[in-house]
């Protein structure tokens, strides 16, 4: 008889794991069901800021697979608007309930995927009934937000609470869309991702298109009009709004984990080993934004929900269900955005992380452009290294600029993962002609400068 194997949460990690297994593994060996209690399955969540805005003109562009591609061409049962509601260890069932219809299904398995992602921190205002405020997590949630900005009367103004990048990507978004936009942060500055320093610059920039960035200010509350959102409270008084959009951070998805038994790490996600299993739970996976990894440069577990490791993740899984052997090394923190045209990258530990986490460091900022300062297109960029100290291994980096300056972090994130110090970076053979790069490219000016300071501290 096939074994059973049910995946719950139809996105990134979850059908990644399933299709991935059903490639290794034939329908008469492995019957595969997925739930999913939205109403789509594979899409791209890091697309919808611009779908919002009409960069990406159809939502449909946003889905790489839907749930008849995936019953065709793979075999797979996906059960949309089917939300899990319990895990029995002992039974080897899920409970679920049909969203739609109502009623509670029992299904058996054999094998497990838990791939529920993370939920968007919620304050308690938002959730007081007051229509024209959005969480932003999933495409059913992207959708709620375009039919409110779409619907009469149009929403005219709106207040972004938290300069995560999704707040930050969202913010940009409704500008584009012709909102007046105020984005408003508890802490020092939005982009708590990289230090305060380098987040100021990517404040600055927001404040060049428009955005009225209010840092160091507090939503505690709602206002209403019939029902619909009038404004945001703040101490600084209150701040019209005829939408709200929460850029709060996420936390991982772990209801159903925690309440069937599955051991939780410190940083609140699902704990794994390098191959994805749950330890201790035979026959348990979970990947994505649900569970916890290791930090390669902290050596400490993290919670990073990123796409780009959920996908990775979520193939793993359904490598070793399927029979091979894939581990996951970890992460690095590398991640890149951007707002209207300033990007920011990241990788490794901030200023702050790296205190934490015990290491002596210097910090270095250097100013470069992103091609020969007399080409036309050359544009500033500002290349943050935080570098231990004595030995000058890489710590972190952080990127502002223009003009392609994000994903120069890419060079930063292989130096970093591969343990380089700043000496050694000062070497490296990075390409160059007046339209890319200056002659000294700004990865190689800010690990001179890291080297200098790295002297000068006496190491
Ligand atoms: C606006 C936005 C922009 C982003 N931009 C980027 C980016 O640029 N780069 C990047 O790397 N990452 C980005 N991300 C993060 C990325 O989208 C996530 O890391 C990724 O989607 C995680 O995949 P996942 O499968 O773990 O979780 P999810 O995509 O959250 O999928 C989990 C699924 O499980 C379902 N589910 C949950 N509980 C249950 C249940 N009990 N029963 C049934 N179904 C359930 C949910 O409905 C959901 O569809 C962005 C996210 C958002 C919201």
């Amino acid at each position: 008889m096939a074994q059973r194997l049910i995946v719950i949460g139809g996105d990134a990690a979850g059908m990644a794991a399933a299709s991935q297994a059903r490639r290794r593994r034939g329908r008469d060996d492995l019957e595969i069901v997925a739930f999913e209690r939205g109403h789509f399955t594979s899409y791209s969540a890091c697309g919808i800021p611009y779908w919002i805005s009409g960069v990406v003109k159809e939502r449909d562009q946003l889905i790489a697979r839907d749930p008849a591609t995936f019953r065709d061409e793979f075999d797979i049962d996906v059960r949309l608007r089917t939300e899990v509601t319990g895990i029995d260890l002992g039974r080897r069932e899920v409970v679920a309930r049909d969203l739609d219809r109502g009623g509670q299904l029992r299904e058996r398995f054999d094998t497990l995927v838990y791939a529920t992602g993370a939920l968007p921190v919620r304050p308690d205002w938002a959730d007081d009934g007051v229509a024209g405020v959005f969480g932003m997590q999933t495409l059913d949630d992207g959708a709620a937000l375009r039919e409110w900005l779409d619907a009469e009367p149009r929403p005219r103004r709106a207040v972004v609470v938290g300069g995560g990048y999704i707040g930050v990507e969202l913010a940009e978004a409704l500008i584009r869309r012709g909102l007046t936009v105020t984005l408003v942060e508890q802490g020092e500055q939005p982009m708590s991702t990289v230090d305060p320093d380098m987040g100021a610059l990517a404040a600055d920039a927001m404040r060049t298109v428009g955005i009225d960035v209010r840092t160091g200010v507090e939503v505690t509350g709602v206002e209403e009009r019939d029902g619909r959102v009038s404004a945001v409270v703040t101490a600084d008084g209150p701040m019209p709004a005829d939408v709200v959009v929460l850029g709060l951070g996420v936390r991982p998805n772990t209801t159903l984990a925690g309440a069937a038994g599955l051991p939780l790490g410190p940083s609140g996600g699902v704990r794994v080993d390098r191959r994805m299993r749950v330890p201790g739970v035979p026959d348990v996976w979970a990947a994505g934004d649900c569970v916890e990894t290791l930090h390669r440069v902290s050596g400490l577990p993290v919670h990073i929900p990123l796409g780009t490791h959920a996908n990775k993740q979520g193939r793993i899984v359904g490598i070793n269900i399927g029979g091979g052997y894939a581990t996951f090394p970890g992460v690095v923190g590398t991640a890149v955005t951007k707002v209207c045209d300033v990007q920011v990258g990241r990788t490794g530990l901030r200023e702050r992380d790296a205190s934490a986490s015990g290491f002596e460091f210097v910090s270095v900022i250097a100013e470069s452009t992103n091609r020969a300062g007399y080409h036309p297109g050359a544009e500033p960029m500002t290349i943050k290294l935080i570098a231990e100290r004595p030995t000058g291994r890489l710590l972190g980096a952080q990127i502002v600029g223009r003009c392609e300056a994000a994903k120069r972090i890419d060079v930063l994130a292989v130096a970093l993962w591969n343990g380089m110090t700043v000496d050694e970076m000062t070497a490296l053979d990075l390409g160059y002609a007046p339209p890319y790069a200056p002659v000294w490219d700004p990865v190689l000016v800010a690990a001179r400068k890291a080297v200098d300071v790295l002297a000068e501290s006496g190491r």
